[in-house]
This record gives structure tokens, C-alpha cells and sequence, in this order.
């Protein structure tokens, strides 16, 4: 087995131990009396009860990396304590249905059961060996696969479009700190991208993004033939250029907009101009209590510390509710995850608020079909994870993520 040092997740020696990581924390400042002492014991590998409190009860929404002062990446650090309990201890049973390359994983059979339409769509996106691929792609990860109806032509223009099961770029894994398996995805990807001839791959969700161009290079050994980029970007730049005429399309639709965890690591600009995408539109962008840096996550991350489905549910509502109260008509998402949590949480809550993904807006603006299947999509998660899932969600087994 791999082994991975410490310090190539956190900058000890940059750590003053401040505290300020935990006491800006969005999810746990207010329920931890005392962020420097529980940081010193969780920097230290110390086991105490203020220690456990921050272990179990992040979200892994990213802030405290974002406003460390030092650039320690706290956030590395307490994921690097997962890893330790992920490897010593094993993660129970309920963990494998959200883990996309385990066996009968939620995403798989949420693909297993998509419309004809979506599926001959997944189905075209498999072949790496076609030519129209090389000058450059766009990669469709998980959560893409499982909402192909998301892959608008008006939107992609001609960028042709990949994914596949096997390509899984590692993020659950990772935010669960179960590293072992996050290098062996490094290798396989690094291997079988070397096969391609691609020069540019354009990652769909933000987190696909970070963790190609960033995490798994610079944590995980990967090497890849193409340079990275993000969708999100391509596309404000194709709206913000005037090439995609929506300008004032949507005036005077109030919106709210959820920014994602690994957008804080990506750095404001990126937020900023997905606001600007939606004012060059027409639209009112009014903020949630908690937003920027600052964003509380959808209620995905919340799963990672306890793997407990009632964590999510809390996290999701409880984004909902702050949405809800901007007065907004609707919450506009740019990660589809976001997309999925909160799809599958307005039918969980009486907070309930239309969600868009950005891109959805855009098709919307541009008098582009929109299929609107993400409430259908949630439900066949909810049923995937509750339903055949069930067994696995309630067994007290666990097991170990192998490499
Ligand atoms: S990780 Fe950063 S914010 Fe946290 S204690 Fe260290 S220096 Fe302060
Ligand atoms: S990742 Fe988010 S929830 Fe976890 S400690 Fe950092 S700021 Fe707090």
C-alpha cells in the first residue's frame, strides 16, 4: 500500500494554529468552545472529545482552506485524519452505494433505468478512440452520466462529448478520504488517457475540474496528455462575448445561486462570473445568509464525516430554507450534485424553491429546449439508495475501500 505523508495534504510548518479555520467555519463555528485547542489536538493526532466534535461534524464544505491566512489547507489536514480512520477502521456498508465504482453502486442504477433517449446519448459517450476527440472534449463525470439530458447541444456547440463508468475521477472517494483508492483511479486514468491522443479536456462540474486539474496531479501522481479546463468557463465566455445572444432574456427574474464546495478553492473569480452570466440575462442575483466562501454545502459533503443519510437530509433542508428566505424565484446551482441534492430535498421539504442549474438557465435564455428531468432523476436516486439499497443503509457491517 501507498503511503501518503502528511505534509503533502497540510503545511504544518505554515500553521500557526490560529484557530481561525474552525471559528470561520460556516458549519462549526458556535458549536466548538474552544477551535484552537480542538485544532492543536486534530494538527497533534490527538483523540479528544473537542477533536472528535470537529471530525464528525464537518461537511467538508472547503471554507477553512479558503480562509486560512497561511495557506495550510486545513481542509487536507482533517481529510488526511479521515484517511487514517478510513484505512485503521473501514467505512460501513452504506458508504458503497454512493461510491461510483463500487458494486451495484446508486449511480449505476440510476443509469441502468434511464429513458431510451438518455441512454443511446451515454451509450455514444463510451469510445475513446474517436478522432473528433482529440483537439478537445468534454468530459461527462458521474454526475453527468446519470442526467445526459443536461448535455445540451446549444450548449456544447461542438465539443464532442465523453464518459464512461470506469472514468470516475475519484471526488467521492477523496472527500471521504479513502486515498488508496483515489491513487489507484490516478493510475488507471493516467494509463488510459496516455492511450488517447487528447489535448483539451473540458470537465463539466467544477469538482470534476479540481480534482483532474489539480488534486490528482498534485496529490495522487497523475499525469495527463491535456490541459484541463472548465465548462462553466467556456460557456461565460460564450455568453459574456455576446457569441450566445441572451442579454436581458430573463429580466427581472429574481435568483439566488448555491456556490459549490470546490469553488472556494478555485478562487472568487469563478464565483463572480457565474453571477455575472446571470445579470448579463436580466436576472436579480440576491444572496443567502451564507454564500461565497462562506456557502453552507448542499448537504452531499455533510455525508462524509458519519456517512449518515440523516446528515444529508438535514443539510439539504437547511440550504433550502436559507434559499427560500431571499425571496428568490428560484435557486440557480453550477455543480450538479447541488443539482441532485437539492432536486431530491424539494420533495423531502415544505421549504421547496424551483432549482435551475446555471446551464439550464442559459438553454431557457437562448429559447433552447430545457427537459427539466431533475426531479424524475432525484426520485430514482431516492429509490436507488432507499429502495434496493435499503439492506446496505441500515447494516451495521463496514468494510474497507481497497486500492
Ligand atoms: S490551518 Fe490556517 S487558519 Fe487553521 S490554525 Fe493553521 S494557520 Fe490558522
Ligand atoms: S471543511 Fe468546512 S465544515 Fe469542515 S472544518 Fe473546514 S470549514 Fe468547517
Amino acid at each position: 500500500m501507498k503511503d501518503f505523508e502528511l505534509e503533502d495534504f497540510f503545511d504544518r510548518e505554515a500553521c500557526d494554529l490560529c484557530g481561525d479555520c474552525l471559528s470561520r467555519c460556516p458549519e462549526l463555528s458556535g458549536k466548538i468552545s474552544d477551535p484552537v485547542g480542538a485544532w492543536s489536538d486534530i494538527v497533534a493526532g490527538i483523540d479528544s472529545d473537542r477533536a472528535a466534535r470537529v471530525l464528525s461534524g464537518c461537511s467538508t464544505c472547503m471554507t477553512c482552506s479558503a480562509v486560512c491566512h497561511s495557506g495550510a489547507n486545513p481542509y487536507g489536514l482533517i481529510l488526511y485524519r479521515w484517511f487514517e480512520r478510513t484505512r485503521s477502521a473501514g467505512v460501513p456498508m452504506r458508504a458503497s452505494l454512493v461510491m461510483p465504482l463500487e458494486r451495484d453502486n446508486a449511480w449505476h442504477r440510476v443509469m441502468a433505468k434511464l429513458p431510451a433517449d438518455e441512454r443511446r446519448l451515454l451509450d455514444s459517450w463510451g469510445d475513446l478512440s474517436r478522432p473528433e476527440l482529440e483537439p478537445r472534449a468534454l468530459f461527462a463525470g458521474c454526475n453527468l452520466q446519470i442526467m445526459p439530458f443536461m448535455a445540451s447541444p446549444a450548449l456544447l456547440g461542438d465539443i464532442p462529448v465523453f464518459g464512461r463508468e470506469d472514468l470516475c475521477c475519484g471526488e467521492v472517494y477523496y472527500r471521504m478520504g479513502a486515498f488508496d483508492k483515489v491513487a489507484t483511479i490516478a493510475a488507471n486514468l493516467t494509463e488510459t488517457y496516455s492511450e488517447t491522443g487528447m489535448r483539451e479536456v473540458v470537465a463539466y462540474c467544477q469538482a470534476c475540474y479540481n480534482v483532474l486539474a489539480n488534486i490528482l496531479p498534485r496529490h495522487f501522481g497523475a499525469r495527463f496528455p491535456f490541459k484541463v479546463s472548465y465548462f462553466g468557463d467556456v460557456l461565460a465566455d460564450r455568453v459574456l462575448s455576446g457569441e450566445l445572444e441572451v442579454e436581458g432574456k430573463l429580466k427581472g427574474l429574481k435568483v439566488t445561486v448555491q456556490d459549490p464546495c470546490h469553488s472556494k478553492l478555485l478562487g472568487a473569480e469563478l464565483r463572480e462570473r457565474q453571477r455575472r452570466v446571470l445579470e448579463h440575462m436580466g436576472c436579480e442575483v440576491v444572496e443567502m445568509k451564507h454564500s461565497g466562501e462562506m456557502s453552507l454545502c448542499c448537504g452531499l459533503g455533510q455525508g462524509a464525516s458519519r456517512f449518515s443519510p440523516v446528515d444529508m437530509t438535514v443539510g439539504t433542508v437547511r440550504r433550502l430554507r436559507e434559499a427560500r428566505a431571499t425571496g428568490a424565484e428560484r435557486l440557480v446551482v453550477y455543480c450538479n450534485s447541488c443539482d441532485l441534492l437539492f432536486s431530491v430535498g424539494t420533495q423531502l421539504t415544505p421549504f421547496v424553491i424551483p432549482v435551475w442549474h446555471l446551464n439550464e438557465l442559459i438553454c431557457e435564455a437562448l429559447g433552447e429546449p430545457v427537459p427539466r428531468r431533475n426531479l424524475a432523476r432525484a426520485r430514482s436516486m431516492v429509490l436507488a439508495l432507499f429502495g434496493r439499497g435499503a439492506p446496505r443503509v441500515v447494516s451495521p457491517r463496514r468494510f474497507y475501500v481497497g486500492s
